[in-house]
């Protein structure tokens, strides 16, 4: 930068520079506004340095004990895990035991060898009991110390705080050099660690100083592109430290910096300024912040304990205020997390997989699909006037409204939303479910039959196959005999059931004729029963094992009874995605076809769509526009089907190659984009209860879902995945989902006619 640049910079008007730096904020990350909830854990408390303003490090006279042991380090993370936490800051004096003989002594009587290692091991401790992700705050590190604690932190951050070499502020403290500082923000660039840095503002230092000190951090991003965010902290002068009598950085200094920051970081880098510090935080919004840093519920900020952390439903207020939504983050930023190989060591990727959520930020809460915590109550949020939104989602809306359709860009941008977002997306999907179907929440009397559990594929989600010699998952292997299916479907019938529900794996045994005899087998147990079975998969193996083209073998099926096509081995239409979750399965193109080809011989089928197993939202947006063009040249699918990925004993979770499946608020936003994405094109959305349960159904059916599915008698597939939820409804059971939201509960047939 010139020093014609920088003056002006200095000189602005704060008001320019804001709506600049507003500018690129919202360019990089629309108005989402981020935090981390987060626990502190001071693992030491002593210093070999003596800065000017601090309260944190103390003399060992003023401490119990120079370090925590693991026990109360793990004390205070569990704490931090029960009220939802999901980053453990660990923040330390700068090598204690170089000035302190006490500080060596306890780490030698237990044999670490630095303050550095038995960070490692506390962080270790951590990660492995508490699943939290570290982060570490060690000061300044040789490139050999920030590798030692790459495989045990999920980030690590230093704050170079200023440039200038001569501050009294720093004139103790021999690890509080630019040139220490600097060289720790590069080594962690060659090493590839997602890296915190920031100015600390107020110190001593003036603009230049700080445009300086911001450059020297840009180059240093630019470099390695390790910088995922800068932290604007403002001074505050504390009794008994040697700048009590300074003072506090002004707001004026704060908000310039901020903004100054905005206009001189790559626009990736996120900016962040903690909001307990000010006691209005929505400067630091207009400012140009894009996080509000690590806000804890249970320990206080051991760097400033005079100053309470907002509670975050206060937080969210103050946001959303401003027209920004608030959203939980890792410790690791998204940028970072969705690109684990290059960021993360192998040991870290899977701790931060089971973490994130599809966009790669905090898993919102508890709640997993077909687990038994409750979902968190998204619809009827307490702050949610739709007319206040602005933005991206706000924007996809009103276009919606007035006609258009839903495209790439505009799916994507929805399943973003957040808070009253939410609200907004399903109020819309909503209403165009009462315009299209009405208030009817209609469900199906069925049977599963799932003929066998033995398949040659290698489904990396599948916990329900087994192929014949692996008796190590849950049950044994099996294959139903074509009476034992007869008599299934007559008693289904009896039991009041209209329609059965055939699928299976995919037996080395099974040729061509075995899917034509089942339908016989079918049809002995009941000639009215309407029969809804076969995914895309088996009619294509069948079809390839008959020798027949596509249309022969499933016109073969029909003859023999079959009305409808269930949607499943769609899983999610990408084939990069699939090239992962089931590599050896049929594409994309073929499972299209199969379906494609069955309307053309008049049978109906639907969609279904796994979700939250390893995909971002842009595959669920291909995946919904890729049915939507077949349906507009077939009008052969009768609803769509969310299926929430139910991840605990499935392969891929247990080899930590997945996540958690869904978030309960992506859960919502499939159904409800799914609905507005095929507005005039599939018309029934269908809420699967095994995987939401009642209390999730329930909010689903207020975001655009008109339909329960099937009551099912003998549900297997999720129960294998590990779902708690039954494996029957009765009518009662469903009329329960229903009661409180005041719509009539309408038994169905298969095709959406009334028995
Ligand atoms: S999903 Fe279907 S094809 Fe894949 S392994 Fe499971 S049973 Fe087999």
């Amino acid at each position: 930068m010139t020093p014609d640049t920088a003056s002006q910079l200095i000189d602005a008007p704060f008001e320019e520079l804001a709506v600049e730096a507003g500018k690129i904020r919202d360019r990089s990350f629309g108005n989402r506004i981020t935090y981390s909830p987060k626990v502190f854990i001071p693992l030491t408390m002593l210093c070999r340095d003596r800065c000017g303003y601090c309260t944190f490090a103390k003399a060992p006279a003023r401490v119990e004990h120079p370090y925590l042991e693991i026990d109360e380090v793990l004390a205070i993370a569990r704490a931090g895990a029960d009220q939802g936490c999901s980053e453990a800051l660990f923040t330390l004096g700068e090598r204690p035991e170089l000035r302190y003989e006490v500080a060596a002594q306890w780490l030698e009587e237990r044999g670490y060898g630095s303050t550095v290692e038995y960070l490692a091991a506390a962080a270790a401790a951590v990660l492995e009991q508490t699943g939290l992700l570290p982060h570490l705050n060690a000061g300044a590190l040789h490139h050999d110390e920030l590798a030692s604690l790459r495989p045990v932190s999920a980030s690590q951050g230093m704050m170079l705080e200023s440039i200038r070499d001569d501050l009294e502020a720093h004139r103790l403290a021999p690890d509080k050099t630019p040139e220490r500082r600097l060289a720790t923000l590069d080594a962690a660039g060659v090493l590839g660690i997602p890296f915190t840095t920031g100015l600390l503002v107020g110190i001593g230092e003036n603009r230049q100083d700080r445009i300086a000190a911001l450059e020297a951090i840009a180059d240093s991003a630019r470099l390695h592109g390790h910088i995922q965010e800068v932290i604007i902290q403002n001074f505050l002068p504390k009794p008994g430290t040697l700048m009590a009598a300074s003072p506090a950085a002004t707001l004026d200094e704060i908000r310039w910096t901020i903004a100054v920051a905005r206009l001189l970081l790559p626009h990736s880098v996120h900016l962040q300024a903690p909001p307990n510090l000010v006691d209005d935080p929505t400067i630091l919004i207009e400012a140009g912040i894009d996080d509000f840093g690590g806000v804890s519920p249970v320990t206080v900020d051991h760097v400033n304990p005079e100053r309470a952390w907002p509670e975050v439903r206060n937080l969210r207020k103050v946001t959303e205020a401003t027209g920004f939504t608030l959203a939980p983050r890792l410790t690791i930023y998204p940028e970072f997390a969705l690109d684990p190989e290059r960021w993360l060591d192998p040991a870290m990727r899977t701790p931060v997989l089971v973490s994130m959520d599809s966009e790669g930020l905090c898993r919102d809460s508890a709640w997993c699909s077909g687990g038994e915590v409750e979902p968190p109550k998204l619809l009827g949020h307490e702050s949610s006037p739709t007319s206040r939104l602005s933005g991206a989602v706000a924007e996809v809306l009103a276009g919606f409204e007035l006609g258009q359709d839903l495209g790439f860009d505009e799916i994507v941008t929805l399943f973003s939303a957040r808070g009253p977002e939410v609200v907004a997306v399903c109020e819309v999907a909503d209403e165009l479910r009462r315009s299209v179907v009405g208030d009817d929440v209609t469900y199906v009397i069925n049977r599963n039959i799932n003929y066998t559990n033995v398949c040659t594929f290698k489904c990396r989600f599948c916990a329900f196959s087994k192929g014949p010699l692996s008796l190590n998952l849950r049950g044994d292997p099996y294959l139903l005999d074509l009476d034992e299916v007869t008599a299934r479907v007559a008693e289904a019938e009896q039991e009041g059931a209209t329609e059965v529900c055939l699928q299976g794996g995919i037996h080395p045994s099974f040729d061509g004729d075995y899917y034509l005899d089942v339908l016989d087998a079918v049809s002995r147990g009941s000639d009215k029963i309407h029969i809804h079975a076969f995914s895309a998969l088996e009619v294509f193996e069948g079809a390839r094992r008959s020798g027949m083209t596509l249309t022969e073998y499933l016109s073969a099926l029909k003859a023999r009874g079959l009305k409808t096509l269930p949607g499943t081995a769609a899983e999610i239409l990408d084939d990069e995605v699939r090239a992962v979750l089931c590599p050896d399965k049929i594409n994309t193109e073929q499972w299209l076809e199969v379906h494609e080809t069955a309307h053309s011989v008049g049978l109906r089928s639907n969609v279904t769509m796994m979700f939250g197993a390893i995909e971002q939202p842009a595959s669920w947006a291909r995946h919904l526009l890729a049915t939507r063009e077949v349906q507009a040249r077939t009008g052969g699918f009768t609803e769509f089907v969310p299926l929430s990925f139910v991840h605990m004993a499935t392969p891929m979770f247990i080899r930590g190659m997945a996540r958690r499946g869904p978030t309960f608020r992506e859960a919502l936003l499939l159904h409800a984009v799914g609905r507005l994405a095929y507005r005039g094109s599939i018309h029934n959305i269908q809420v699967s209860w095994v995987k939401l349960g009642a209390a999730g159904s329930a909010q689903v059916l207020q975001a655009g879902a008109n339909d329960l599915g099937g009551t099912l008698m003998d549900e297997n597939i999720s129960r294998a995945a590990g779902a708690a939820h039954g494996q029957r409804m009765e009518t009662a059971d469903l009329e329960e989902i229903v009661r409180p939201l005041d719509r009539p509960l309408v038994q169905r047939t298969t095709l959406y006619g009334r028995p």
